[in-house]
């Protein structure tokens, strides 16, 4: 379940006042380093972000699929890699691209520094291969931007409280590059291979509109529900420290998409920010489950105890003493919840458990659903026009999702997108 992660830490509000916003942090993606050549253009660019005045950070993602290979390397080897070795390899691939950017600058006539993780004041906590972002001790990015360099920070990495090098998961480096804008004080630029935030996937949603703006909130329920742009840690972060985000294109000059809190955007006309989909989770049912106290909670911590991470929730009102609960988790955890669910089962007098990892969920967001009604009845007459059957459905404030076949998700997010693109146009002509 989401939780706030970063501490408040005394360090970063002090380094924030200090510093203002003439501090960028420019993050790139793996695609956007996938080559020398084009790891050459992100010199170009930081260098003319520096040229222009502006005190720049740069945080690179590992070069093209680095992070995957490295994976598969470790997996060749050990079925279950050491955690501690597998943070040692896996952080490797952020060393490469940052220390190439910063020869490439210094040929282009500027100074420029790599840094680790660890050597840029990332602290995290101890879990490795998923660690959070505890501190970050600005003091050695300070004095290298005092000597007026372009700092390159070797993003998805830290080192933890007990001195080890840690990951942050898959997509870290945009949890990274929002610490240390909020660490220094500064604004966060996203540089990927896509133009902005979409209203829905374009692949599946070919006229999906690009958001000029989102709200902090939105984008963070788009991030966890599939909208593969920004990890979802890294908008909480940015979040809880008034970061203003830019996610733009990493060729060309064209306005991308601006992520900022919720009074900037006019609401009457933001009902809807997007219609996302995820495909990677997948689906559990404890069999009917004996009506007591205590049931669910038992259930529950034992797979938090696990490191599994549950989203939707459902338990029907019980007939005859038992009911039956579902809830759905990454595909990825499924290896490690097996055991403990079947235990679990036995130890309850549960029936059993199902899985079905042909699910998948599709999400509507919007902040203005808060104040109009009938916004998911809109969205169930779509799925049911378009003959789709609905298996689970959540909602928080701003958001309803539904889990359905995954051979249907693409349809379903069709026809949600469809009937909500009048909303969808207003907002972006707004
Ligand atoms: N290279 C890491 C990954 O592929 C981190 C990142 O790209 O942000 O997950
Ligand atoms: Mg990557």
């Amino acid at each position: 379940m989401a939780s706030t992660h970063f501490e408040a830490v005394p360090e970063l509000a002090s380094d924030a006042d200090a510093t203002g916003r003439d501090l960028i942090v420019m993050k790139f993606g793996g695609t956007s380093v996938g080559s020398t050549q084009k790891i050459k253009d992100v010199a170009r660019r930081l260098v003319a972000a520096r040229e222009a005045g502006r005190r720049v950070v740069g945080v690179l993602s590992a070069m093209g699929d680095t992070t995957d290979e490295l994976i598969r390397l470790a997996h060749e080897v050990s079925p279950h890699p050491h955690p501690r070795e597998y943070d040692m390899l896996v952080s490797v691939g952020e060393r490469i691209s940052n220390s190439l950017c910063a020869m490439a600058i210094r040929d282009q006539g500027h100074e420029a520094v790599s840094l680790t993780g660890s050597q840029a004041g990332i602290v995290t906590d101890t879990s490795h291969s998923k660690a959070k972002i505890v501190e970050v001790r600005a003091r050695r990015l300070h004095q290298e931007l005092d000597r007026d360099r372009i700092v390159l920070v070797a993003g998805f990495q830290g080192v933890s409280t007990d001195l080890e090098v840690t990951t942050l998961g898959r997509g870290g480096s945009d949890a990274t590059a929002v610490a240390l804008a909020a660490a220094l004080g500064g604004a966060c630029e996203i540089y990927t291979d896509v133009e902005g935030v979409f209203t829905a996937d374009p692949r599946i949603v070919p006229d999906a509109l690009k958001l000029a703006t989102i709200s902090y909130e939105e984008m963070l329920e788009m991030a966890a529900t599939g909208a593969r742009v920004m990890m979802a840690r890294s908008i909480e972060i940015a979040r809880s420290y008034g970061v203003p985000l830019h996610v733009r294109a990493a060729h060309g000059d064209t306005e991308g998409t601006w992520i900022r809190e919720e009074a900037n955007l006019v609401l009457e006309k933001a009902i809807i920010s997007g219609v996302t989909h995820d495909t990677a989770e997948a689906k559990a049912t404890v069999l009917s489950v004996p009506d007591q106290p205590g049931v669910a909670a038992r259930v529950f911590r034992a797979l938090a105890d696990a490191g599994v991470n549950i989203d939707m929730i459902v338990q029907n009102v019980s007939a005859q003493g038992a009911t039956d609960i579902s809830f759905t988790l990454p595909k990825t955890d499924l290896p490690a919840a097996e055991p403990i669910l079947e235990m679990l089962a036995k130890e309850i007098g549960a029936a059993g458990v199902a899985y079905d990892d042909d699910v998948a969920k599709v999400s509507l967001i919007g902040a203005g659903m808060k104040s109009h009604p009938g916004v998911a009845a809109d969205m169930f007459e779509a799925l049911a026009d378009a003959g789709i059957n609905i298996e689970i459905i959540s909602t928080s404030s701003i958001r309803v999702s539904c889990v359905v076949r995954a051979s249907e998700v693409e349809r379903a997010v069709q026809a949600i997108h469809e009937r909500f693109r009048g909303y969808a146009e207003e907002r972006v002509n707004a």
